[in-house]
């Protein structure tokens, strides 16, 4: 008689499973956005821990970057050099009208990159002026989603 407790799967669901629910991040917080957004979401209200997504200051340890805030262009190349450290498969949250397209910032300052993914590529964008935390939360619940839907190893 066979085990009753057999558990079927394929190897991507697997992994991709593994990544989800392990997403350690690095954040770049560069302006007012960074205490709304990703200061906040490990603190005991958010509890973010507990999505398996927690802070890591090193993008050598990191699969997720925050951006979180205004990014200057003599900034970019700091977020993209960073974005390059990380391993594969990385993912990146784009957190506040800043981040996603330069926000108040857009027409009138030539020293603002006009959205996160003029350098590095963008998962998921957060629009807000800045955010509720929770819309973080909810931006992290749909890049779950988003990895386990690949269905296959990157
Ligand atoms: S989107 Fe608003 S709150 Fe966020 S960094 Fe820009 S100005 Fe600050």
């Amino acid at each position: 008689m066979p085990p009753t407790n057999i558990l079927l799967t394929k190897a991507g669901d697997l992994i991709n499973w593994g990544r989800k629910n392990s997403l350690w991040w690095m954040g770049f917080g560069l302006a007012c956005c960074a205490i709304d957004t990703i200061m906040i979401i490990n603190q005991a209200k958010y509890d973010a821990d507990r999505m398996g997504v927690v802070y890591r200051n090193t993008p050598r340890q990191s699969d997720l970057m925050l951006v979180a805030g205004t990014i200057t262009q003599k900034m970019a190349p700091m977020v993209r050099q960073l974005y390059e450290q990380m391993a594969e498969p990385k993912y990146v949250l784009a957190l506040g009208a800043c981040a996603i397209n330069g926000g108040p910032f857009y027409y009138d300052s030539y020293t603002v990159v006009k959205g996160a993914d003029k350098i590095i590529p963008v998962d998921v964008y957060v629009p807000g002026c800045p955010p509720r935390p929770e819309a973080t939360l909810y931006a992290i619940e749909m890049l779950r989603k988003k990895i386990m839907a690949r269905g296959k190893i990157d």
